[in-house]
């Protein structure tokens, strides 16, 4: 499953990130998926549940926000949120000399980790 490879490489970042700043878990995983990224949330989900098991992710939270597609039109410049149903014209003039701006990827936006406190004399 696409999802599988998607969230074993993520846990591969995030506990790469965890390690590097010293830290004995990772509390909370937030991440943007754009709804033209191709990815399900709820696989991924579930993919995650399975996947951090041993891992410093074990405790996590994961939270997924999905990322609406954004166009700016080249004709009048405008932005445009087009939600999950995007039909590729500028809402603003109708034109379809647009490009997709965000929503096409999928992003690791936040990582909160619980970081051990050192003792410091
Ligand atoms: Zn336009």
């Amino acid at each position: 499953m696409h999802e599988y490879s998607i969230v074993d490489s993520l846990l591969q970042i995030v506990e790469e990130h965890a390690q590097k700043q010293g830290a004995k878990k990772v509390v909370k995983i937030e991440l943007k998926i754009g709804v033209l990224s191709g990815v399900e949330p709820d696989l991924l989900l579930r993919a995650f549940e399975l996947f951090r098991e041993g891992t410093l992710a074990q405790t996590a939270q994961l939270i997924i926000h999905n990322q609406p597609v954004i166009i700016k039109c080249n004709r009048c410049g405008k932005e445009s949120n087009l939600g999950d149903k995007p039909r590729y014209l500028c809402p603003n003039c109708n034109s379809s000399d647009i490009q997709v701006i965000d929503g096409e990827e999928m992003y690791l936006t936040s990582l909160e980790l619980e970081i051990e406190e050192e003792n410091s004399t």
